[in-house]
């Protein structure tokens, strides 16, 4: 069995306190962090690992869902602090995650600005500035649709549509999926993000249909936290969530 540690990180949004909740899995002698929080969330890491229980210089692992700024905005500071951590992370996100491409954000950042009145356009240039800010790193491992990790209990699969690469990771035994952003939850209830982030937004569908056929009694969701029901309140709340 792994232990899987929800972690609660808070950050200042538009002058509200608000939440992102990487996860934490112990398994063995390794120690893996889903996820690195928005740029400058290092501190904030490692005191939750610390409050935890846990020390980020045992940290063997980060795996990334995939390469939007709340997911990867700290993971080239944390590694360079902590080189030794090797980094995992789906195909189709590594030329965003390394700075090769220009990341779907951005792009949507772009294409908004020459709709944004004339109060707004600074502000849209502000994020546009901060999205730059976000400093890519090296993938070290590849993740790819029903990789099996850690001794075949943690399964990775493929969840595409929020963005091309995007990946969730299924543990059989506990019947937990760490979701990433392939679901939200939204008073209390699994939903797909907004979609006007989706890259492609009937692919994020299906892939939401896909992840219900796993028997699931526990959600871990990126934005929203963890929800937990039965089997079949999951799978329905996910169909539901997906049409
Ligand atoms: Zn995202």
């Amino acid at each position: 069995m792994s232990v899987i540690k929800e972690l609660k990180i808070d950050f200042i949004s538009s002058g509200k306190k608000n939440f992102i909740y990487p996860t934490l899995i112990k398994y063995k002698n390794e120690l893996i962090l889903i996820d690195t929080g928005y740029p400058n969330m290092i501190s904030k890491l490692e005191k939750a690992f610390q409050n935890n229980g846990e020390s980020f210089s045992n940290l063997t692992r980060i795996w990334i869902t995939h390469h939007d700024h709340d997911h990867i905005g700290s993971l080239h500071a944390i590694r360079e602090k902590y080189p030794h951590i090797k980094v995992y992370a789906g195909a189709g996100e590594v030329p965003y995650i390394e700075g090769r491409e220009i990341p779907l954000r951005m792009k949507q950042a772009v294409e908004l600005q020459t709709h944004l009145s004339e109060e707004e356009q600074n502000e849209g240039l502000i994020f546009q500035k901060y999205l730059k800010s976000v400093e890519p790193d090296k993938v070290d491992f590849l993740l790819y649709d029903d990789m099996l990790l850690l001794d075949g209990n943690i399964k990775v699969i493929a969840t595409p549509g929020h963005t091309k690469g995007h990946v969730s990771f299924y543990f059989h035994e506990e019947k937990t999926l760490i979701a990433g952003d392939a679901l939200v939850i939204e008073n209390n209830k699994l939903e797909l993000p907004f979609p006007q982030f989706a890259e492609n937004l009937e692919t994020a569908k299906n892939s939401a249909k896909k992840l219900a056929q796993c028997p699931i009694s526990k959600v871990l969701c990126y934005h929203g936290g963890t929800k937990e029901g039965s089997s079949f309140d999951i799978k329905k709340e996910i169909l539901n969530a997906s049409t």
